[in-house]
Formats: C-alpha cells, structure tokens, sequence
C-alpha cells in the first residue's frame, strides 16, 4: 500500500494544485462524449494510450471485455451502457478488446478454471467468439491463433453491444455510433474493425 499512499500524496501536492480549475468544472458534473468499454487487464491504460484525462471516458471493464447479451439478467456491464447513452447521451461508444488476454487465453485453453467458478461462467459470454476468428496474421506470430479469437471477441462483444435496446435505439436515432477496437500491448498501436471490409486495420496511419 505504500506505493499508492506516495503516488496519492505526490498527486495532492504536484497534480491536483495545477490542475484544479479543471477539477473544480469537474466536481459536480460529467459530460463524457465516449463510453469505454474494455478488459481489466492492468496494462490496458485508456488515458495514457488516448492523450484523455479527467472527464473524457465513461468507463466499464471486466474480463475480457463482454457486453452480456440483451436478454441477460441486469449486470454491471449493461447497465452502465444502458446509463451512458440514455443519461449521459455520449457519441461514441468504443469496445477494445487487446493482446494477450487472459480471459481470452482461458476460453481457449480451459485448463485451470475448476477453481474458479465464477469465471468459467462469465467466460460463456465469450463462446461467440469462436464463430467470429478473424484471419490469422502472421505480424502475430506465436500468438497468432489466440490474437485472432481475442479480434474474433471484438466482433462478438460487439454484435451484443449494438443489439442493447439503448444502444439500437440511440443509433437509429442517428446520435450513437459503436466501435469495435484491438489493442496490442507490445507495439502500442490500435486496430479498428472496419465493419464493411469485415476486417482490422490501423485506427491511425504512421
Ligand atoms: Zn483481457
């Protein structure tokens, strides 16, 4: 704990103090204009990889980045989607899935879950997956099979994001639009899914 109570007094005495303006617009109000939807994973740093800060990301995560299925009974996922687009009225709603993906490696080697109960039920909401691989590419090399389940996952997760209620509503409503994401933590760089070329390509060029 002493790692953070230092990162919390540094922030306190070099951050906060050239920054409160900000804070203080911040303090009693939010208008994020996209909703983040992605793994836990520790090394997934969305402000860091995204020059964003306070107040720009409204921001759900867990394993392997699901969004459940419209019909599922309510979970911390769909309810903060649910809240960020009818509440907060964000633009964009952007679901990144990334290399290396536990959650993803678990789906596909299911050895080691007997004890974890808990996530060998919530990896069920990743069996999509499977019917969604995208091509295997070489630039992956060893993990070549397991980064095209995680894009595969990217497409599932967000087939199941589109048909939310509040999501199909809001996008027919022309003021929502969904992005399905693929982050790779060795090279730093992000592919979108381009949903007409059903395939990945670079989010930014260079
Ligand atoms: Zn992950």
């Amino acid at each position: 704990m002493q790692r953070l109570m230092e990162g919390h007094k540094k922030f306190l005495a070099e951050v906060f103090p050239r920054r409160r303006d900000e804070f203080h617009l911040l303090a009693e109000s939010q208008a994020p204009e996209w909703l983040f939807i992605t793994c836990s994973d520790s090394r997934i740093v969305p402000d860091l990889i995204l020059g964003t800060g306070p107040g720009d990301l409204f921001i759900t995560r867990n394993a392997g980045n699901v969004v459940p299925v419209a019909g599922n009974d309510v979970d911390g996922c769909t309810a903060t989607i649910e809240y960020a687009v009818e509440v907060l009225r964000v633009k964009h709603a952007i679901l990144c899935g990334h290399s290396d993906c536990g959650a993803m490696k678990a789906a596909l080697d299911r050895r080691g879950l007997e004890k974890l109960p808990k996530a060998s039920r919530w990896l069920q909401h990743v069996e999509a997956a499977f019917s969604h691989r995208q091509p295997l590419n070489p630039e992956d090399g060893p993990h070549a099979e397991l980064a095209s389940l995680i894009r595969g996952n990217v497409v599932a997760q967000l087939l199941n994001l589109r048909a939310q209620p509040s999501v199909a509503r809001a996008m027919m409503e022309g003021r929502l639009a969904v992005h399905g994401w693929y982050y790779e933590i060795l090279s730093g760089r992000i592919e979108r899914y381009d949903e007409d070329a059903h395939r990945f390509v670079p989010l930014v060029e260079g």
